[in-house]
């Protein structure tokens, strides 16, 4: 098995500053928009503090997740 194909933790950096920057990123191989998926967050217990993200590339299907803050502007 080789497994699915992974962006480099740079890459992820990369998307995910662009996320919390604008709110949509792009894969940072392909320049196309990513897919964002929803992941109940309360079974990570991650609170309300912050969210988790999962951002998937249609194009070659790799997947970012990472975590925002999400402040206080809620
Ligand atoms: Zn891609």
């Amino acid at each position: 098995m080789t497994g699915t194909a992974q962006y480099e933790q740079s890459e992820i950096g990369q998307v995910k500053d662009e996320f919390t920057a604008s709110g949509t990123a792009q894969c940072p191989r392909c320049r196309v928009a990513m897919t964002r998926r929803e992941i109940g967050g309360g079974s990570f217990g991650l609170g309300y503090a912050r969210r988790r993200e999962w951002l998937i590339c249609p194009s070659c299907h790799r997947s970012a997740i990472f975590d925002v803050r999400r402040g206080t502007r809620n």
